[in-house]
């Protein structure tokens, strides 16, 4: 069965079409990676899987553990195990981490209502399975954060929450080597047998250190080739031209 199941999604902004018959899906435990250009259209598909209400829905379906998601707000989609990390994170300046990543946890396990200090413990557990440094999570969201920073906090949110599903959006973008490294090796120690993992790229570079169970091509918004890893590391040989007559016929 598959987790994720995304079949001929067209989606438009403001009447413009951005996705123009997406289908994809991501079985529980592996790991996709979506790649293509800027502008392609990846941030958008990410943004209309969690539910992003900005966008237009134009058709498809999208299925998500067998079940019909396209209405659904946002929050019902986490409280489902959909988590989203985003390309931008935003920064709260006055919202501190640890209130921000309680409130999101009590809210996807209602059971479980942590208080503040039983939720610190789960917090510092994470903090130090992770190696994040200990003061990240008094601060107050994003605001100050390094690019390296503000991505390794999306790493903590992801372990935390532990969602069902990971969309992680370019979440190597703007890191360098060693920031890569730690925010690769982070997604591998969260990462369960049951977790998908779909990771948005335009670089190989992390797919080095995450290696994807498949990889899909997005161009102009089409998915215009899925392959195996080797699909990753021929498009980085040779970039995306040659890829880009297949979305102009379709
Ligand atoms: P990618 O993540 O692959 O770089 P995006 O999904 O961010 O691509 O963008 C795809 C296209 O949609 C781009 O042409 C972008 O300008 C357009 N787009 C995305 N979001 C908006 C928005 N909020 N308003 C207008 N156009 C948008
Ligand atoms: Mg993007």
């Amino acid at each position: 069965m598959s987790l994720l199941q995304i079949k001929n999604l067209k989606v438009s902004i403001e009447g413009k079409k951005i996705l123009k018959g997406v289908s994809l899906t991501v079985p529980p435990g592996k790991i996709h990676a979506l790649m293509g250009p800027n502008g392609s259209g990846k941030s958008t598909l990410a943004s209309v899987v969690m539910g992003h209400p900005s966008y237009q829905i134009d058709g498809g379906t999208i299925f998500f553990g067998g079940k019909n998601i396209k209405k659904l707000p946002a929050e019902d989609r986490a409280k489902l195990g959909l988590f989203l990390s985003f390309q931008y994170p935003a920064e709260i300046a006055g919202l501190s981490i640890e209130h921000f990543l309680r409130t999101a946890y009590n809210n996807i396990y209602p059971r479980a209502k942590l208080r503040p200090l039983e939720f610190h413990k789960l917090c510092m557990e994470k903090v130090n399975e992770l190696k994040v440094r200990k003061d990240l999570a008094g601060r107050y969201l994003n605001a100050g954060f390094s690019g390296g920073e503000k991505k390794k906090l999306e790493i903590l949110q992801l372990a935390v929450l532990r969602p069902r599903l990971a969309l992680l959006d370019e979440t190597d973008s703007g890191l360098d080597i060693d920031a890569l490294k730690s925010v690769a090796q982070g997604v591998k120690k969260v990462k369960d047998k049951k977790m998908g993992v779909l990771i948005i790229t335009h670089y190989f570079r992390i797919l080095k250190h995450i290696v994807p169970d498949q990889v899909h091509i997005m161009i102009d918004g089409k998915i215009v080739k899925t392959g195996s890893r080797k699909l990753a590391s021929e498009v980085e040989r040779r970039g995306y031209d040659w890829l880009k007559n297949k979305a102009d016929k379709s």
